[in-house]
């Protein structure tokens, strides 16, 4: 199968208002190109420096957003063009993304990354301390970032059943702490190639896909 097919098939299958972010990491330019070929503007990347190698090579009219997880000394390398961070996890780290926006004149796109899966090893905030966070205001201060949403990974199973109650737990975090933003609050980024198809059922409006579009990863 070729990515433009299975970008074409991944389409027919998304409801209107969800959103398709392409995971491209570890994929050469050649294959980003041919999605970009096929109509695909929105990349996803992990990796600080293969996304900044990725985004000097490639057309200037693409989105990329930074999906895994981000170090405070990374920030300014991205922070000039960057369309949106998924993966926040600390207010360190809000801060850190506030203060390089302002030093480049930009206001930059947050998601506030939840920890929703059972295993100890996925990232994010825990739901306690980010509504801790959230009621303090502390966000309010920060005038260079714009929180949109929020973003979680469900727990590594095949069973549909646990993933499907992350997900729910997940777009139930969302609506709590939506009254806190305005109506830019409007992400939730939730579904990967074997669960995308869930996390919509349960209202994702934004998936991020990468081998099911690009072929498993080496
Ligand atoms: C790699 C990655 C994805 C895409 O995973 P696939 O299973 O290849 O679709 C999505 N979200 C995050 C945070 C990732 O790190």
């Amino acid at each position: 199968m070729s990515v433009t097919s299975n970008l074409q098939d991944i389409r027919a299958t998304l409801p209107e208002g969800v959103t398709l972010v392409a995971v491209s990491k570890f994929h050469p330019v050649e294959a980003i190109a041919e999605a970009y070929e096929a109509g695909q503007r929105i990349f996803g990347e992990s990796r600080v420096q293969e996304l900044v190698a990725k985004h000097q090579s490639l057309p200037a009219d693409i989105e990329w957003h930074m999906i895994g997880h981000l170090q405070t000394n990374k920030v300014r390398a991205i922070a000039p063009f960057i369309s949106l961070i998924h993966s926040v996890d600390s207010s360190r780290l809000l801060e850190c993304i506030n203060r390089e926006a302002e030093r480049c004149g930009r206001v930059i796109d947050c998601l506030l990354e939840v920890h929703v899966a059972s295993e100890q090893t996925k990232s994010g905030w825990a739901v306690d301390e980010l509504r801790e966070y959230v009621a303090s205001g502390a966000i309010g201060e920060l005038k260079s970032i714009r929180i949109r949403g929020v973003m979680g990974m469900a727990t590594f199973t095949e069973d549909v059943a646990v993933v499907r109650s992350d997900f729910e737990r997940l777009a139930a975090i969302k609506r709590e702490i939506e009254p806190m933003f305005d109506s830019s609050f409007d992400i939730l980024s939730m579904g990967m190639s074997d669960d995308y198809p869930i996390a919509i059922q349960c209202g994702s409006t934004m998936v991020r896909v990468g081998s099911r579009i690009f072929g498993h990863r080496t």
